[in-house]
């Protein structure tokens, strides 16, 4: 063998070698959700809510999958409910139980794509419609816009039938108790001194609490068409500051499909996902480098966001129905549907 051939050999064996850590690698998949990368750590979370949330996640899995199973079921009425079901459980911070912002408010951020058309919506900083992704649909439906915010955003919302509540609506007892104990850590932190610089990005990024942190819901499916969709919704980090609007509502960054590539839907730091273009940039890696569903997303929230610090984790669905969920946190609350009707619902690595 010539020093080529050695050569090639040996890129061949580091490129199989190299480990994909992506968890979740797995084809034929119609339909994923995820509930957040803001993950209590193995052993510290209760047996209660656990269950609670394994549940939750395999009732956003069912009611997404029926959609897909209906006779005009499409990918994007599959994402809109299954995120939905998610908003409407107090477990997860989007919708009821969203997190409170460092002034005790609920400002909540959603969007979805189609992967046929590109077509997106989006709202930033609603808080009084109830379930905001129904708010981003309308937006790409039937506004000609793409992201609306704040009052314009709730008056359109109301305008095209969705249902508008009392703010008091999202409270939950849980997030209000997280909030009063980030803001505590922070006084002591202040009062001691112990903040230095490193610190001050911390607070800027919201709570330290793993769980305070991130916790959006998301989904992607694919429908028997073949046609993608992503959708994610969020209250933000808890201890944000008043009008931060996070990645959720950014195309491209919390949020992505295009049938072309893959459909993804992110959680985590959002200032991380912003500045990296997350979602796009698997879809980006997909197209132009030719890269596995599972390559690019590992590529994205095991190197690129994990290298510049940020805590992140996505669902990933490409046109075939490989499905990857990788996350650079203690965990990740997702599941997944096989075209089979087989559902699996996860938490740490299992
Ligand atoms: N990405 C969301 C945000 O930064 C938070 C999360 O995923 O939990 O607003």
């Amino acid at each position: 063998m010539n020093w080529i051939a050695v050569m090639g050999v040996l890129v061949m064996a580091v490129s199989t070698v190299r480990s994909v850590s992506a968890t979740d690698s797995v084809g034929d998949v119609v339909l994923a959700v995820h509930g957040g990368a803001g993950v209590t750590p193995k052993g510290k979370l209760s047996a209660e809510r656990e269950k609670a949330i394994r549940a939750a996640l395999d009732a956003a899995l069912k009611a997404g999958e029926a959609v897909l199973n209906s006779p005009d079921g499409t990918s994007l009425d599959a994402v809109e409910t299954a995120v939905r079901v998610l908003e409407d459980s107090p477990l997860f911070n989007a919708g009821k139980g969203a997190a409170f912002t460092r002034e005790g408010k609920n400002e909540m951020d959603a969007s979805i794509m189609d992967g046929r058309t590109r077509a997106a919506g989006a709202v930033g900083y609603v808080t009084t419609t109830k379930n905001p992704i129904s708010a981003a649909r309308a937006v790409m439906e039937k506004s000609g816009h793409v992201l609306m915010v704040g009052e314009g955003a709730e008056a359109f919302a109301s305008q095209s039938g969705c249902e508008i509540v009392d703010p008091k609506y999202f409270r939950t007892q849980r997030r209000w108790k997280l909030l009063q104990e980030e803001l505590a850590k922070e006084a002591e932190q202040q009062r001691t001194g112990s903040i230095g610089d490193d610190g001050v990005a911390k607070l800027a990024l919201g709570a330290q609490n793993p769980e305070a942190q991130c916790g959006t819901v998301g989904a992607v499916a694919l429908d028997r068409h073949g046609n993608l969709a992503a959708a994610t919704s969020t209250g933000g980090l808890t201890m944000k500051r008043h009008g931060r609007v996070g990645d959720s509502p950014i195309v491209g960054a919390g949020t992505f499909a295009d049938n072309k590539s893959c459909a993804v839907s992110g959680t985590g730091q959002g200032e991380y996902f912003i500045r990296a273009v997350a979602a796009y940039d698997i879809a980006a890696l997909m197209e132009y480098k030719g890269l596995s569903v599972a390559r690019a997303a590992d590529e994205v929230v095991n190197r690129k966001i994990k290298l510049a610090g940020g805590e992140a984790g996505v669902i990933a669905l490409d046109a075939k129905g490989n499905h990857a969920a990788p996350y650079n946190t203690n965990g990740l609350y997702r599941g997944y549907v096989t075209k089979d009707g087989k559902r699996h619902v996860a938490i740490y690595a299992e």
